[in-house]
């Protein structure tokens, strides 16, 4: 198979319409077989559910060439579980995880072309997602939906080695306690757009969530979830109801306490106790770990030990060893690494 002639190691994080996508239709009750399709342009009536109402969720994940010239994705199964939970929440029907991950497989094989080769720090991103498409106009979840799988060749996150980042506190929520908060749903992500734009605006690359009951305890960014290191080595992560569960932070919980016999602690974070941490990252497929080097609360500064100029040196031995895993390099628990082709 010829590769599409793309600069892969220039890429941006960007859409690029590719040969092929999934789609499948809930209709009467059931899901029908779904097919792949050349067309990528959706037609839905001006009154469908998601237009209306929001009611949509995604999910997000890669496939990539591993050092033995592979094509595999990393853990599709926990997409589709959670992609499950997150339909469940928002009365869609569930697509069934199996499902999910066959119809995964099949899109990556028919863009194959778009996989990008091993060693140019490219992926080929996968972004699963359903939407309610029937006419809703009282508030009410739609009869009708439409999943879809679309794919796109994504350049390497960071461009010339991982730069330590600087965040701010922020004053607006995330999540409220027993709302939306551990599902992937669209409409989280719309609500933090003016928070993270006035995040830009005002020199910043993310914002830190607090918990909004207390506005005392540590929750996420909009997009990633945060892992820190005690000055005695220990993984710290917060943990809360109103977290999404990134897959990334799982897996390197278990890389922490498996392969680095690091201790490992999911538990609530005081943001009075971040100060104390030798070192802070954000967690998600993206990036994998970005590092944090500053935190800004108004006028507290918190500079993190590990400074601004690199990633400090446990989240690099952690970043190491699962992306070695994620490459094929090192050997990987049973059935974290589905083969493609
Ligand atoms: C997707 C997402 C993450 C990261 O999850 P991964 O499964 O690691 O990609 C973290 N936080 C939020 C809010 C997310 O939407």
């Amino acid at each position: 198979m010829e590769k599409k002639n793309l600069d892969w190691a220039n890429l941006s994080f960007s859409y690029m319409k590719t040969d092929k996508r999934f789609v499948a239709n809930y209709r009467n009750g059931a899901w029908d077989d779904g097919q792949l399709t050349d067309d990528d342009k959706v037609v839905i009536t001006e009154c469908a559910g998601v237009l209306q109402y929001s009611q949509s969720c995604f999910e997000g994940l890669k496939a990539y060439t591993t050092e033995d010239g592979h094509v595999v994705c990393f853990r599709p199964d926990l997409n589709g579980q959670r992609m499950e939970d997150s339909c469940r929440r928002l009365e869609m029907p569930v697509f069934p995880t199996e499902r999910f991950v066959d119809a995964v497989v099949e899109t990556v094989k028919a863009n194959l072309a778009w996989v990008p080769p091993y060693g140019s720090g490219a992926t080929l991103y996968i972004r699963p997602y359903m939407f309610g498409s029937s006419a809703v106009i009282g508030v009410k979840p739609a009869e009708e939906y439409q999943f879809r799988i679309l794919v796109t060749p994504v350049g390497p996150y960071f461009k010339g080695g991982a730069k330590p980042i600087v965040i701010r506190v922020s004053d607006f929520d995330r999540a409220a306690p027993h709302g939306t908060g551990h599902i992937k749903a669209g409409l989280n992500y719309a609500m933090s757009l003016h928070p993270i734009m006035d995040a830009h605006r005002q020199g910043y690359a993310e914002n830190m969530y607090l918990d909004p009951a207390t506005r005392t305890k540590v929750e996420e960014t909009g997009g990633a979830n945060f892992i820190f290191i005690t000055k005695d080595g220990i993984l710290v992560t917060p943990k809360s109801e109103s977290i999404l569960p990134s897959i990334t932070r799982r897996s390197l919980l278990y890389v922490a306490e498996h392969y680095l016999g690091m201790k490992v602690e999911e538990r609530e974070v005081p943001l009075a106790e971040v100060p104390s941490f030798a070192e802070v990252g954000l967690c998600g497929t993206a990036a994998v770990i970005s590092p944090v080097g500053k935190i800004v609360n108004h006028d507290q500064e918190i500079c993190v030990p590990s400074g601004m100029d690199n990633m400090g040196p446990v989240l690099t031995k952690l970043y190491d060893t699962l992306t070695g895993i994620q490459m094929g390099r090192i050997e990987a628990p049973e059935g974290w690494i589905k083969r493609i082709a």
